[in-house]
């Protein structure tokens, strides 16, 4: 069985290497996948908001920390490894640079974002950064973001404005987006860059 469920909440029960394998798979097949790493918190959130459980129930739910582990274990559920965003973020950009993938970054400070672009893009110099914005713009230029990222159709879309409107955000606006691969990632970008 591939999924457990965490309070109501599906989780992947696939380890690190084969969730990779597995998101490598659906782009390479050009399915559309929302991945979520989800925390405590978010499961939580899940809980407490039908909308975003909504979400959440539609999208590809990874452990997100040792807590959804160990909650697994409790209830006998077959979820033995931590699923990180960071990790994940790293491991699919070792994927875009072997591929030669596109990758669009969207969120946090000006200046956060520019630097982590700068980084991926000198460590991981095959994967394709064709874009990046932060993650402080008016209602009245999401349009023309959306519209930006649709343009460069990326194999990989991280997003980093903060559970839960990253996921609100990307859902909100997925058939848009041309992205084959959309994830939230929190403070990655901030750990990136730092
Ligand atoms: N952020 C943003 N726009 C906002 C609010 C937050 O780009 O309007 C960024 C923030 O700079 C940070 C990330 O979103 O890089 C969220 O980090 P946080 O650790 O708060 O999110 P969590 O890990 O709790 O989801």
């Amino acid at each position: 069985k591939q999924v457990a469920s965490i309070l109501g909440v599906p989780f992947s029960t696939r380890g690190f290497r084969e969730s990779v394998d597995y998101m490598v798979e659906r782009i390479e097949g050009g399915k559309q996948t929302h991945v979520v790493t989800a925390n405590p918190e978010i499961v939580m959130l899940a809980r407490e908001h039908r909308g975003f459980r909504a979400i959440v129930e539609q999208a590809y739910v990874v452990p997100d920390g040792i807590g959804i582990v160990y909650a697994a274990k409790w209830t006998n559920q077959p979820i033995y490894e931590r699923v990180t965003g960071v990790e994940l973020l790293e491991a699919l950009m070792a994927e875009a640079d072997r591929r030669r993938w596109s990758v669009y970054l969207l969120g946090a400070h000006p200046e956060v974002i520019s630097l982590a672009a700068q980084k991926l893009a000198e460590r991981y110099p095959s994967a394709r950064v064709v874009g990046y914005r932060d993650g402080y713009f008016r209602q009245d230029e999401e349009e023309q973001i959306v519209q930006d990222i649709a343009e460069k159709k990326p194999h990989l879309l991280f997003v980093a404005l903060g559970a839960p409107r990253q996921e609100e955000w990307m859902v909100k606006y997925r058939d848009q987006l041309n992205a084959s691969l959309m994830m939230g990632v929190g403070g990655s970008f901030d750990v990136i860059s730092g």
